[in-house]
């Protein structure tokens, strides 16, 4: 199928390996990455990221939910794999079936896991969460030995790592991390005490990563800053300073939007443009219709309050963003033809357009646009 005619995703995976090597270089040799490739690997393709990542030498892969993970095993990929969002008590024998982890919080769990290895003949690692502060998964650090003390007698288990989630390690108030770092040592502690020693500690998200070094551990689980976006414009400085302290290049976007232009018409000035004629046009314009719209992913909130590039040139978006279409205003663009191209984020001449400036227009965050780029998006890899 010719994916060049219409919208589409192209995926730079050189990028991808060239922030995870930055990553790797800033960490030194003492913390090892687990890549999350969750979401599709946030909308990049969950296969083509992890086969780059593993052979960039990452040793860890982190899916969302089991479906994902056993998606890599079926894929060929062997490597180890942990569910970050935890499984059901009736997932266990896929779980144990394709030698997947997951991260834990109940003795209910364990025990059901425990019996399914036993069952399969296999040692199953589990990742102890403590929830230190997100009030989500994880056990509270006051009930940890209990559940250490019960997985301790059940057999074919086994405590592979101890970790825990950040809830504010975007936030500008530092003080909420660092206490939950806190709370994750004493709780790493109280374990070591009991004579239990996890291989494996992990708390890191991007976020964490740059504002936290404190929190890295043996092992971060960095996903957004593999595919070149950041969390919060919070982060822009303290990325840039770290790249510069460390000598790093800086890391580079993954996915670049685009789309064609479909169809080119003029318009009178005063006429009503899209559903709703929430738009009036203000003078003779040049309006292109362009084949991307909410179907694609592309939010709906951010009709009329959103730029595109065409030919390297800044054009607004115009009118109610449709189902599979949206319309542009090309009138300050000479020459524009139909069939060109369109940039909803990426690189385009000497104009760029990045996922973060959407994501702030659309009110929402880097993670949430990417991740809602749609399925009949044609990703286009570049090696
Ligand atoms: C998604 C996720 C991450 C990665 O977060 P980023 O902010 O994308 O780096 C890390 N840990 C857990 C538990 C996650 O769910």
């Amino acid at each position: 199928m010719a994916h060049h005619r219409r919208t589409r995703a192209e995926i730079n995976l050189k990028a991808f390996k060239h922030n995870l090597q930055n990553l790797k270089t800033a960490l030194g040799s003492k913390t090892e990455i687990m890549a999350v490739v969750k979401a599709d690997a946030y909308g990049h393709g969950a296969l083509p990221c992890a086969k780059t990542a593993i052979e960039s030498g990452v040793g860890y892969l982190g899916a969302g939910v089991i479906e994902e993970g056993i998606e890599l095993r079926k894929n060929g990929i062997k490597d180890p794999v942990l569910i970050l969002g935890g499984i059901f008590a009736d997932e266990v024998a896929d779980l144990v079936h394709h030698n997947l982890s997951t991260i834990l919080s109940t003795s209910h769990l364990a025990e059901a896991l425990s019996r399914e290895g036993k069952k399969q003949g296999k040692t199953v690692n589990i990742h102890i969460k403590i929830d230190t502060g997100m009030n989500r998964l994880g056990v509270y650090p006051e009930d940890l030995l209990a559940l250490t003390e019960k997985i301790g007698s059940l057999p074919n288990l086994k405590i592979e790592a101890l970790s825990t989630h950040f809830s504010s390690a975007d936030d500008e108030d530092l003080s909420i991390t660092n206490q939950q770092i806190e709370l994750f040592k004493k709780a790493l502690n109280k374990l070591t005490n009991a004579g239990i020693i996890p291989s494996l500690t992990h708390l890191s998200n991007t976020s964490a990563i740059f504002r936290f070094p404190e929190s890295h551990s043996k092992m971060v689980r960095p996903g957004l800053i593999l595919y070149g976006a950041l969390p919060s414009p919070i982060l822009n400085s303290v990325v840039q300073n770290f790249c510069k302290n460390e000598n790093l290049k800086n890391f580079e976007p993954v996915m670049q939007w685009k789309s064609r232009i479909i169809l080119l018409k003029s318009v009178q000035k005063g006429q009503a443009l899209s559903y709703s004629r929430k738009y009036f046009t203000q003078k003779d314009s040049r309006i292109a219709t362009i084949p991307i719209g909410y179907a694609d992913g592309l939010s709906r909130r951010l009709s009329n309050n959103m730029e595109v590039l065409v030919k390297g040139k800044r054009v607004p978006q115009v009118g109610t963003i449709c189902m599979d279409m949206s319309l542009i205003d090309v009138s300050e663009v000479p020459d524009v033809q139909m069939g060109d191209e369109v940039v909803i984020f990426g690189k385009q001449g000497e104009e760029v357009i990045q996922v973060e400036e959407l994501a702030q227009k659309a009110n929402t965050l880097p993670y949430e646009i990417l991740c809602n780029v749609g399925k009949r998006v044609p990703r286009i890899y570049q090696n």
